[in-house]
């Protein structure tokens, strides 16, 4: 589905993506990990269009996606940080993004499944960051799209809403969609991820199961297969 070929990014002398190959089949759960500032949003960014590359390929469905923009309305994505406008109320914002495409919304379930009713006509700068959050999702997962993009969904969210999220991608898995998720909470990788994506130098460290992954560090836990992984570079 994504084919990223020699992706190199740089911010003035910071070198971010260091010749970056990576291979994305159709279908499953990647979990994109990293340390912090290893490049994981710049790759999401990059595959969107948001940021380019200086050089490099980047194939989504067959087709050479860097400079185009028609093919981002076949993708859900949901930002790490959103900067809704604050005068905006929450039902405002979600029929202002379905207007944006000519496509059947599920926003209904969704705000039901996140308890948002009470919060609809409220206004986004007045929400907590885990009710910003839920709506945020809400816009992410309200379009049928087969690739689904998530930077760090899982901030401030309660454990609730975090066991509706955890659903949510697996449904969208089971349907046949391809999910791309970054975060830090672990628990989350060990329980949905078919493979973990790991940049580390601007390059794909490891791409692998989470067994695979645990197996190659001699480590029973995520965590300590992680940190394993990375106290082999001395990072
Ligand atoms: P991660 O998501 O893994 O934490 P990022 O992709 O956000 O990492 O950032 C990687 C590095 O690139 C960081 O050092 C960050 O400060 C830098 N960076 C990201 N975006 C920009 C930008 N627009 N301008 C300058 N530096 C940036």
């Amino acid at each position: 589905m994504i084919e990223v070929k020699q992706l190199h990014k740089t911010f003035g002398k910071l070198t971010v993506l260091d010749g970056l190959d990576l291979s994305i089949k159709s279908g499953g759960i990647f979990a994109v990990l990293g340390p912090n500032g290893s490049g994981k949003t710049t790759l999401i960014k990059c595959i969107l269009g948001m940021v380019i590359p200086q050089k490099g390929e980047i194939i989504y469905d067959g087709e050479e996606i860097i400079g185009k923009s028609d093919y981002r309305n076949k993708i859900n994505y949901m930002p790490q940080i959103a900067n809704f406008p604050a005068n905006l109320s929450v039902i405002e914002l979600i029929e202002m993004v379905k207007n944006l495409r000519p496509k059947e919304a599920r926003e209904t379930e969704l705000i039901s499944l996140f308890g948002l009713e009470p919060h609809l006509d409220k206004k986004l700068g007045n929400l907590s960051g885990g009710t910003k959050q839920k709506v945020n999702i809400v816009l992410a997962f309200m379009f049928d799209s087969n690739l689904i993009i998530l930077d760090e969904p899982t901030t401030g969210l309660d454990p609730i809403a975090l066991i509706s999220l955890k659903e949510l991608i697996q449904k969208a898995k089971n349907e046949g969609k391809t999910i791309l998720v970054t975060t830090h909470i672990m628990s989350l990788v060990d329980d949905i991820a078919d493979e973990i994506v790991f940049l580390l130098d601007g390059k794909i460290y490891f791409k692998g199961s989470v067994p695979q992954l645990k197996e190659q560090t001699g480590e029973a836990q995520l965590e300590h297969a992680i940190a394993n992984l990375l106290r082999k570079q001395n990072v």
